[in-house]
């Protein structure tokens, strides 16, 4: 608890309430909803107005990776500020930094992916890699290469694109999609694998629906295959073990190109700056990142293309020929400024021997949660996980939306300390990557008296 907040929660509720239309706010019921205003934050706590302090159990938005309140990353963003706050990455222009970083990030990258585009944010990169897909068959005299395949309960962003190739069934109320391009497969989740069926068995399932999709489209019309290396926002699914290998094998079997989207499981959250090929042992044609790329202090987004790809469009036979597609804020050197003093902090701190030290502690701490009679599952990887509560732990029947079981895990959790991603009848945590053993302990106890108390609301009010 701080003391000294002078913040008036009750001036910025109302205010709130008046003239902000939140992302993915529900618009049923904003009044009953008070937001939560966070006003301070440090290290892996975070402040709300009152002072009252939470650890912050899902890093922001799956992005502050190194933790808040790093004076060294305030400097960097000063400094920049002071000597160049803006400047474009279009046409010929650049800056020290965003060549500084985008020289740095491609010593990371698998294979030849060494051609970086900037963007804003991973919707906005999402949509680029897409873009960019298209830009590269037209180029080259294969304009029927047209398709998109994405899978259900992929989470991509919320441009028109970007989101049309997302599949979370909750965020398609009342909006419209590209719908002729886009193919979604069925989510590759072992959790619901038909009954009797091998892990292995079902990862060949899975494997093969994306072949027939392909081969039903025709693979002559098939641009692209996008797919997060878990499917974050749709639920921390981890697909069966050799799946993205195989998917990224039947892609170059049919010259459809593999976009991996990192946004989430990039910079550190699975023990790696890109997790496509130490951790899942696939070279993606494109790579997209955003989030953990400036651990959040400042907006940024990337796309990493393969110099393959580059080479095909680009050069004498291209001249002329731009690739029309970019942002004001493509490359802003104040980000960029940012994105290389996090990468100097991962690297200096060791943050990702300490994500690989400690991943398998935090999903085998979370896993005894599993012992709650409406735990269905938790499952994740590292530092990302996913508490499942289900009705029925045998026919694995979700938790009906209207008890609100998530909210109230969240409620009872951040009354306790702890904030958590509430999602239906998920919770998600991805903690900053700094969190510590004993920290991650505090986690799980909390949770474990937040569900406990959620539960016991469902009983009182005769529902469970
Ligand atoms: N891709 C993935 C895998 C994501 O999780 C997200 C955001 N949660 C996005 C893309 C979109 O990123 P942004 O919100 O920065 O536009």
């Amino acid at each position: 608890m701080r003391s000294n907040f002078a913040y008036d929660t009750d001036r910025l509720v109302q205010e709130d309430q008046t003239h902000i239309l939140h992302p993915w706010g529900d618009l049923g019921e904003p009044a009953s909803r008070n937001p939560m205003i966070i006003a301070e934050a440090e290290g892996v706590y975070v402040y709300n107005s009152d002072g009252h302090r939470m650890l912050d159990g899902i890093g922001g938005l799956w992005c502050v990776n190194i933790g808040y309140g790093r004076e060294e990353m305030v400097q960097a963003i000063a400094d920049q500020v002071r000597k160049l706050p803006y400047c474009s990455n279009f046409g010929i222009t650049a800056t020290p930094k965003s060549i500084e970083f985008g020289t740095r990030l491609a010593g990371y990258t698998p294979g030849d992916l060494k051609r970086v585009l900037f963007t804003t944010g991973g919707s906005t990169a999402v949509d680029s890699a897409l873009r960019f897909v298209q830009f590269y068959f037209n180029s080259t005299g294969r304009p029927n290469k047209k398709h998109i395949i994405t899978r259900n309960y992929a989470y991509h962003g919320s441009t028109y694109l970007s989101a049309s190739v997302s599949g979370k069934p909750g965020d398609r109320g009342n909006l419209d999609f590209v719908t002729d391009t886009v193919h979604h497969l069925p989510v590759p989740d072992p959790y619901r694998r038909p009954e009797g069926m091998t892990e292995e068995e079902f990862c060949d399932l899975k494997v093969a629906d994306l072949e027939n999709k392909i081969l039903e489209l025709g693979p002559e019309n098939v641009g692209c295959f996008i797919a997060e290396p878990l499917l974050a926002s749709g639920g921390v699914i981890v697909p069966p073990a050799g799946y993205q290998k195989r998917t990224r094998d039947v892609c170059s079997k049919y010259h459809v190109l593999y976009i991996s989207d990192e946004v989430v499981t990039g910079f550190g959250r699975l023990g790696e700056i890109f997790a496509s090929e130490p951790v899942f042992e696939i070279v993606p044609d494109i790579i997209t990142s955003a989030k953990g790329l400036t651990s959040g202090y400042i907006p940024l987004g990337a796309v990493f293309i393969s110099e393959r790809l580059y080479g095909e469009v680009s050069g004498e036979a291209a001249r002329g020929k731009q690739f029309a597609n970019g942002f004001t804020y493509s490359g802003h050197p104040v980000a960029c400024a940012a994105g290389l003093k996090n990468l100097d902090i991962i690297e200096s701190e060791n943050i990702l021997g300490h994500v690989r030290d400690l991943g398998n502690y935090f999903i085998e701490s979370l896993s005894k949660l599993e012992e709650l009679p409406i735990v269905g599952i938790v499952r994740g990887s590292h530092l990302v996980a996913c508490v499942e509560c289900v009705a029925d732990k045998k026919t694995k029947e979700p938790v009906p939306a209207s008890f609100d079981i998530g909210n109230r895990i969240g409620v009872h959790a951040r009354a306790r300390g702890l904030m958590v991603r509430p999602m239906g009848h998920l919770a998600v945590l991805s903690p900053p990557l700094i969190v510590t053993r004993e920290q991650i302990d505090t986690i799980v106890e909390i949770m474990e008296q937040a569900i406990n108390a959620a539960v016991d609301d469902l009983v009182r009010e005769g529902l469970w």
